[in-house]
């Protein structure tokens, strides 16, 4: 990938030599902007309007942890005003990309490096399927609206920096757009505080380490992290069905783009069986066909909180 990755952009260099094409000014003076996942996507239409050409390289549901770029697609990288991406394990292609692109003031934005001592390493759960040795860095850093004010703010200077004509614009919608996310916030804070149970427990991979610790929540899960193509033991099932009955959890939590099966399983493993099963969205996936904006899938996991921390009789 990484020959094949300075092969194309070699190519291009030759070809933006050729033309004169600098990559700095476009004739029309919107900026090109290309993000990763689709909360950077979204922040970025919030914040930018209709100054900008955005384009989503993980769009029509491919996933993060599975994506690697086509040639289209660095070509897209090497020639883009700002660039944003997640800056995790699952695009450790990016820094080949950025090496060598075209365009020389491209301004790379890493969500990661915004966040810097605030990112979180993976832990080991108890019970848990463990995935390898090594611990990494958690990279689901937009699933934490406290993250996410981090990200539009630095976005907003961003866009500023690549744009200066309409930095009074961004830094305004980013304004408004991060006073929505702050009342957002305090509504998951109130929604915790008043709830039945303080604890989760996901029947599946776990990408919410920093929403969950965000409110407090306590957690268990049947992974530590979030590798995809992992089965359970029967000790995990074993372990999450007796905590659910321990805990009297009136629900178990499955997450977006997997099925039913595991959690399921250790519904069917406890005491009881009842506990719904409910989904929480992590946004891995999600696409520009979607039509939900980042606050409005945190509003439906914040939905799926409440069933998953009240009994049917209390709120649910
Ligand atoms: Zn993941």
């Amino acid at each position: 990938m990484k020959r094949m990755i300075a092969l194309i952009l070699a190519l291009i260099g030759i070809v933006a030599a050729v033309s004169g094409c600098g990559g700095v000014k476009r004739k029309d003076n919107r900026l090109s902007i290309v993000t990763t996942i689709y909360p950077e996507y979204d922040w970025v239409r919030e914040i930018a309007g209709d100054k900008a050409d955005i384009t989503l390289l993980l769009d029509n549901g491919v996933d993060m942890h599975s994506y690697q770029p086509s040639v289209n697609d660095v070509m897209k990288i090497s020639n883009a005003d700002v660039f944003i991406y997640v800056g995790g394990e699952s695009d450790s292609w990016v820094e080949d990309a950025l090496k060598e692109a075209v365009n020389k003031h491209i301004r790379p934005l890493s969500l990661m490096d915004t966040l810097g001592n605030k990112a979180k390493l993976e832990e080991a759960l108890p019970g848990t399927d463990k995935k390898d040795e090594k611990t990494e860095y958690d990279e689901h850093v937009w699933l934490s609206l406290k993250n996410a004010k981090l990200f539009c703010d630095a976005i907003a200077e961003t866009l500023a920096n690549a744009d200066t004509e309409n930095a009074a614009l961004y830094r305004e919608n980013a304004d408004k757009y991060i006073s929505r996310l702050e009342a957002l916030d305090k509504e998951y804070a109130d929604t915790v505080r008043s709830a039945e149970y303080k604890t989760l427990l996901f029947g599946d991979r776990f990408p919410f380490r920093y929403l969950t610790d965000d409110y407090g929540l306590s957690y268990y899960a049947a992974f530590d992290g979030c590798e995809a193509e992992t089965e359970a033991s029967f000790e995990t099932v074993a372990f999450l069905a007796r905590k659910l009955d321990e805990l009297e959890l009136p629900a178990i939590i499955k997450i977006d783009n997997s099925d039913e099966k595991l959690a399921r399983t250790i519904v069917d493993n406890t005491k009881t069986k009842n506990q719904k099963i409910v989904t929480l969205n992590s946004m891995q996936s999600t696409g520009t066909a979607d039509g939900n904006g980042y606050i409005e899938i945190m509003q439906q996991d914040l939905d799926a909180l409440r069933q998953a921390l009240n009994s049917e009789t209390n709120g649910g």
